[in-house]
């Protein structure tokens, strides 16, 4: 049978976006479907917008630390809206360099909702275009638990587009979008609360890094309140937000941002119409090619749960494009040795296994660790300790992890990530010559094991 497309691509996220462009260079006929922003929720409402006021907010700090210097400013000020505007002028641009690159490389866009109507047909604006293979990568969307009061709350997704600065904010969350909202607001000047039902947040981090940034968060003057979950949200009269606690206590503020995790965007989709399955968590079950239960349906991204970062979204989109149009080039994705960076104030930086992962999985592990004042503070009054850790295999002396809590953590651990996914020993960092003076330089610098 003779179809319209090779390859029908349902959003224009991360993964759709380089699965679509890698399958057109291959070859390939290609469609791609969007029905919101190009670029997915990374450009849009995610990654980009998010780091941008990260900077934003990390102002404060250095107008502190500039005195230091030798430096007197005015009284500083900030201006929500125009951060905002400048930010949507930036993701704007983008769009078009999305936009650009599709239509560059060959790819058919479509501008609208896509429904699946069988496993090789699909329906955008109400024309139906038939593909040999689909690839459904339309992400993720926030998920907040149902309270009374829900309406009251809003998620990143509008957290974005706020028309002001709330002046006290509530992020309900411990993981990833809360802590790096969290920091946001609490830089930007909201008094800003954290809440979260467990013990501790960012669970799955390293035991040390999570401490250690909870103690450089209460030294920054945020309230973090954990084995904390909210019962109710009620408006008051003053357009204020009264927050009921599960353990009783009321708390007022002006917004309350959910950050809880993110279900997979299946919303009308018409998988119905397929053989497609869900796992027991809701996302699109595949294969470790990708592929659905529809032998003509694949999916990647955040739409399968797997990992939720957009470089992972890439590699699966690339992986796709080579198994179908260009074979010989296929290599599976590694998630082994993911690099990650949380980018709360202090950011973190992490790969490989944490302690506790190691120590599970029955490695006999040597633990080297330093906790320093940044050269940078020095000058300031700023008590900000940086963290460093490296988990090591006590037998091989593999590098098993890196994990770090401070200034440009995220940068310095990509280059670390080579290292070990190039299988580096303890004996290979201390070997490597450090680059004087930087932070960095500590991580192959670190010679007594804790505890020895
Ligand atoms: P998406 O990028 O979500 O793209 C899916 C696209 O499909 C969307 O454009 C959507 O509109 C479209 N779509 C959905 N349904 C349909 C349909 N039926 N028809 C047509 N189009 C449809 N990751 C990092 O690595 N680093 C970060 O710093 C980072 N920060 C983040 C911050 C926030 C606030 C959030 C929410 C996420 C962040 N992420 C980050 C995660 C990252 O954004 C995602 O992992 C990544 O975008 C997933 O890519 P994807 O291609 O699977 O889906
Ligand atoms: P996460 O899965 O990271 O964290 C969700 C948090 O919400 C956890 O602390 C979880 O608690 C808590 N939670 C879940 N359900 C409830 C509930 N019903 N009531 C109260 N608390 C609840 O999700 P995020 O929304 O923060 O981010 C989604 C994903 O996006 C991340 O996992 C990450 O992959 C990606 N991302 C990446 C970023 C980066 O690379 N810098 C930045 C932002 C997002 P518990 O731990 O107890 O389950």
């Amino acid at each position: 049978m003779a179809y319209d497309f090779d390859l029908y691509v349902i959003g224009a996220g991360s993964g759709g976006v380089r699965s679509a462009r890698f399958a057109a260079g291959f070859g390939a006929k290609v469609a791609v479907a969007e029905s919101r922003y190009l670029g997915g929720t990374c450009v849009n409402v995610g990654c980009v917008p998010k780091k941008l006021l990260v900077y934003g907010a990390h102002f404060a700090e250095d107008f502190e630390q500039a005195q230091g210097f030798g430096w007197t400013l005015g009284d500083a000020s900030f201006d929500w809206p125009t951060l905002i505007a400048n930010k949507d002028r930036e993701i704007h641009r983008l769009n078009g360099i999305y936009r650009n690159l599709l239509v560059n490389s060959g790819v058919t866009l479509h501008e609208g909702h896509a429904k699946l109507i069988d496993p090789h047909q699909v329906e955008v604006n109400g024309q139906r275009y038939t593909a040999k293979h689909i690839l459904i990568a339309t992400g993720g969307w926030p998920q907040i638990p149902d309270i009374p009061g829900r309406e009251h709350a809003i998620s990143s997704n509008e957290a974005f587009f706020l028309k002001e600065l709330p002046k006290r904010v509530l992020v309900v969350g411990g993981g990833y979008i809360a802590v790096e909202f969290a920091g946001i607001f609490h830089g930007l000047g909201a008094d800003t609360t954290l809440l979260y039902r467990g013990e501790l947040f960012l669970r799955g981090f390293d035991g040390a890094v999570r401490k250690h940034l909870q103690e450089e968060l209460t030294k920054r003057g945020m309230n973090l309140q954990f084995n904390s979950d909210i019962k109710r949200i009620d408006k008051q009269a003053d357009g204020s937000l009264s927050v009921t606690l599960k353990d009783g206590r009321e708390l007022v503020a002006d917004c309350v941002f959910y950050a809880t995790g993110r279900r997979p965007m299946l919303d009308n989709l018409g998988l119905e119409n397929t053989g497609v399955k869900l796992d027991e968590r809701g996302f699109v079950e595949v294969d470790e090619q990708y592929q659905s239960a529809e032998p003509s349906i694949l999916a990647i991204g955040d739409v399968i749960g797997r990992v939720q970062l957009t470089p992972v979204a890439l590699a699966e989109g690339m992986a796709v494009a080579r198994r179908l149009f260009k074979p010989e080039q296929y290599r599976p994705v590694d998630y082994r040795m993911i690099p990650t960076a949380v980018f709360s104030l202090p950011n973190i930086g992490t790969v490989g296994l944490t302690e506790e992962q190691a120590r599970e999985e029955g490695h006999e592990v040597q633990i080297f660790e330093s906790r320093f004042r940044p050269m940078k503070l020095t000058l300031t009054e700023c008590q900000e300790r940086t963290l460093m850790k490296l988990v090591v295999d006590a037998k091989t002396d593999k590098v098993l992890g890196c994990h770090m809590v401070g200034p440009d953590a995220g940068e310095i651990v990509q280059g670390l990530a080579i290292a070990l996914k190039a299988g580096a020993t303890k004996r290979d960092f201390d070997e490597t010559i450090g680059v004087h003076p930087t932070a960095a330089e500590e991580f192959v610098t670190m010679r007594t094991p804790v505890g020895a």
